[in-house]
């Protein structure tokens, strides 16, 4: 039998829940599907919440080892003789924790809400219809009037010889997550999850190896922050740029991984080979859209970036909206999040576009260490946008004069805004070293609504905490 609902939701991720409570309690009937059982996506089963549980907790035993206490009570602050295997168990042990207290706060949104939530895998059966498999193997059957696709994204993988010997975030991050510590683990992509990835495990006294395919590490990212980080990095990780992996292979109780690199030299222009050998292979070469089975039925354009959307993030049928990961256009959970409530309010507008999303001013955070975080423009890309260099004027802050960087002994680092020379208004900012991912909330703020530098100049930040170099970069662009 099949039921006629309002809307049906495929993926109860960031791009998924929210739409589908708002439209419940605007009294639409929903339907929601996810194999998971419960929300979060991919971003707490294996994504942002677990791997920042990892992070906060691998920076705290890095900071009480190496940071401003290090000199006093030593044995006491870096545990003694614990062995790191211990401290890792205890640390994945933290993530579960925080893992399942949110699921558990998530299944009392669940029950809270009249969502009607089928813990199964959906698949597409007509234009009009799709059906769940639950998990006991039973079917249910819904028509809807507007489908949410919100299924999300997987890690990809390189298509190359030995690349299933590779482990990937799933692995590291999922709840119940029991790889061993690795010593020497080789990350193959150098963007921001292998970044991340590398410098939690450095902290844990690993010695890891990027292997990066394009010139800097964090392709596509702002060069100045990127660039920061990999001098920051030096001697802690070994980063391997413009090498292209070319295989995987196991050796003995090891893996060796094979790449192809460009010649150092300008004179010699040809590729040299390269391998390195490690006790853990870690593929981190990005994510690609997962759309569900039967999806050509609903007679959607797709490009390889995932179904085609407008700016009310509506596909080219305009009854299906894709927001979140699927699309393709900013992989992160606060993005789908925005985009979720877009087509939520573009479908109570009975499928108008009411609502847009808005790329341009949604935050990026890195969480290595150092930290890294920008917003809208960089100053290259605002002078290639407002042609000549007087049309741009930059503000800048140095962590080495900040009172809680010094604090906290971390005074590498910097932000940076990029304001508009006429209307002074903020355009973009960039923002490197502790707190970087806290600091540019209130920057997109500024970016998204063209506050003015006087604006931003005038507001008494408080002290000692590192936005007081908001108000400080700002009154550097009055003068
Ligand atoms: P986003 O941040 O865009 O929401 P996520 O990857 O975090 O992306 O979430 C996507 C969710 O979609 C995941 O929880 C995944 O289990 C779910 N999903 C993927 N394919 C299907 C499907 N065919 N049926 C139901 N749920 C699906």
């Amino acid at each position: 039998m099949t039921e006629h609902v309002d809307v049906v939701v495929i993926g109860a991720g960031g791009a998924g829940y929210p739409a589908a409570f708002l439209l419940d309690r605007a009294g639409r009937q929903v339907v929601m599907a996810d194999p998971i059982g419960n929300l979060g996506g991919d971003c707490l089963a294996e994504g942002c919440i677990p791997s920042k549980a990892v992070r906060e907790a691998a920076l705290a035993y890095q900071r009480a080892r190496t940071g401003v206490l290090s000199g006093a009570r030593r044995s006491e602050v870096d545990g003694g003789d614990r062995p790191a295997s211990s401290v890792w168990r205890a640390i994945l042990e933290h993530k579960d924790r925080v893992q399942r207290l949110r699921y558990d706060q998530h299944r009392r949104e669940i029950d809270a809400s009249t969502v009607r939530f089928v813990a199964g895998s959906a698949h597409v059966i007509s234009e009009s219809e799709i059906e769940v498999t639950t998990a006991s193997g039973a079917i249910e059957r819904y028509r809807f009037e507007h489908l949410i696709l919100a299924t999300g994204s997987a890690p990809s993988r390189l298509p190359i010889p030995g690349a299933e010997l590779a482990v990937t975030s799933h692995d590291l991050f999922r709840l119940g997550a029991d790889l061993e510590l690795p010593a020497r683990p080789v990350i193959v992509g150098g963007g921001y999850i292998g970044m991340e990835t590398a410098t939690i495990l450095e902290h844990l006294g690993a010695a890891p190896v990027v292997l990066e395919a394009t010139d800097q590490v964090l392709p596509g990212f702002d060069e100045d922050l990127a660039r920061f980080l990999e001098r920051s990095l030096k001697g802690r990780v070994q980063l391997e740029l413009g090498s292209a992996v070319t295989a995987i292979e196991r050796r003995g109780g090891e893996f060796v991984v094979r790449y192809r690199q460009q010649a150092a030299t300008s004179t010699d222009t040809g590729l040299q080979e390269g391998s390195v050998a490690g006790d853990l292979v870690i593929m981190a070469t990005g994510r690609i859209s997962v759309v569900p089975e039967g999806v050509e039925h609903l007679g959607i354009d797709l490009d390889r970036h995932g179904p085609v959307v407008d700016a009310g993030l509506r596909t080219t049928n305009p009854r299906v909206w894709a927001p979140g990961d699927v699309n393709g256009r900013s992989m992160l959970f606060h993005s789908a999040v925005r985009q979720s409530t877009v087509v939520a309010h573009n479908v109570l507008a009975g499928g108008a576009i009411a609502d847009r999303m808005d790329f341009s001013t949604v935050p990026f955070t890195v969480f290595t260490d150092p930290e890294l975080a920008g917003v809208g423009l960089t100053e290259v890309q605002a002078r290639e946008r407002y042609g000549d260099g007087s049309a741009v004027v930059v503000g800048t802050y140095d962590y080495a004069v900040d009172a809680r960087a010094q604090i906290f002994g971390e005074t590498e680092g910097w932000m940076k805004l990029v304001f508009d020379a006429h209307s002074a208004c903020l355009l973009g900012a960039q923002v490197a070293g502790i707190d970087a991912a806290q600091l540019i909330a209130p920057l997109a703020i500024a970016v998204r609504e063209r506050l003015s530098a006087r604006a931003l100049a005038e507001v008494a930040f408080p002290h000692p905490m590192v936005s007081e170099g908001i108000a400080k970069a700002a009154r550097e662009v009055l003068v």
